[in-house]
């Protein structure tokens, strides 16, 4: 039997809970919203998004029926687009069996496209109250180090052990405060690095802190390598216009817009532009700028070029346009600021 952590860590959430906007609400609309917005984002600047993201769609209704281009654009910035693009799916089917926010069964939560054990506890826990895990990265190390778990956290067997451990803690009422208190707890104090375990209201049950092993744990295997590619990038400049183009509709940034680019290769710049057939009056280069994906790293050149036609196989945008009625990636962002102050 595993020493009992649950009293303790509600206890302290009461105290020390941070005030974030989506804690002043139980609409599981508005809770999903933060969830899938807070996977791979920090609080910090989900805040801001969140504020915006509900000024754009304040119902699931609105969600469902926005244009994919104002989807797009009320996530720029946060990556991932699939997650918004499922949120929009979610939604749609929602609508289409006459539901207005997100069910309050687990089962029916999974079936949702987006919708994993994770996200699917959070929302059970924090708007309705049912209790529920939810486990997510604070989670494993919390409970790594409290209970010095040596199964690796990338292994699937970890799923399970780390669901049996969560599944006996789990509390009869408050179930929102237990799930939030992982979340509070992880990010503020016991941080991936020099946590504050002084101030952890668990020190005296932690068995990684009491055996001075904290930074073992969670135990995790090394990821493997990003693989890396060298791209080209061009801002072809016409008067007060720039060329984009958009991407593919499946893959890596799917359906975005993004500056004309391709694999870096031994051609020279001026027989890569040849063969676009692209004539110009200038050129200057920009700063090189990195981009990591999660599984891609890309280095980009870049090239401001002012060139003397514009090329019908480019969207050709003012700056007001590319500001608020396409969506690029931040891969290009520099590039985007750059050409909206020159
Ligand atoms: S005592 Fe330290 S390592 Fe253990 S749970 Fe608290 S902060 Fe984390």
């Amino acid at each position: 039997m595993k020493v009992r952590i649950t009293e303790d860590l509600i206890e302290w959430y009461r105290i020390n809970q941070r005030d974030l906007p989506w804690r002043h609400t139980k609409n599981a609309y508005y809770i999903w919203i933060s969830e899938i917005m807070l996977q791979q984002t920090r609080v910090e600047t989900v805040i801001d998004y969140y504020k915006r993201f509900l000024s754009f769609f304040p119902t699931l209704k609105d969600l469902a029926e926005a244009k994919e281009d104002v989807l797009l654009k009320a996530w720029e910035g946060l990556g991932y687009y699939s997650r918004v693009r499922n949120m929009q799916k979610t939604a749609q089917i929602l609508l289409n069996h006459g539901m207005m926010t997100l069910p309050n069964k687990e089962s029916e939560l999974l079936a949702l496209p987006g919708i994993g054990p994770y996200t699917a506890g959070a929302i059970l826990s924090i708007a309705y109250d049912i209790p529920s895990v939810a486990i997510d990265g604070n989670v494993y190390r919390v409970l790594g180090r409290v209970y010095e778990v040596k199964d690796s956290i990338n292994k699937p067997k970890a799923t399970r052990i780390y669901k049996e451990i969560m599944d006996s803690l789990l509390p009869n009422k408050e179930a929102s405060f237990f799930t939030q208190s992982f979340m509070d707890l992880g990010s503020s104090i016991c941080t991936p690095k020099q946590p504050k375990c002084e101030l952890c209201p668990l020190h005296d049950k932690c068995l990684a802190f009491k055996h001075k092993s904290v930074e073992l744990y969670p135990v995790k295997e090394k990821k493997k390598m990003q693989r890396v590619e060298n791209r080209i990038v061009f801002l072809f400049v016409y008067q007060d216009r720039v060329a984009i183009c958009k991407r593919e509709n499946k893959g890596l940034l799917a359906s975005l817009y993004e500056f004309p680019n391709e694999l870096l290769t031994d051609s020279s710049l001026e027989d890569i532009l040849k063969e676009k057939k692209i004539e110009y009056n200038f050129i200057s280069r920009l700063e090189d700028t990195k981009h990591v994906f999660s599984h891609i790293i890309w280095n980009l050149q870049a090239y401001y070029i002012s060139v003397l036609e514009p090329n019908g196989e480019y969207k050709w945008v003012t700056k007001e346009e590319l500001q608020n009625a396409y969506s690029l990636s931040s891969a290009f962002s520099k590039y985007v600021k750059f050409f909206m102050e020159r």
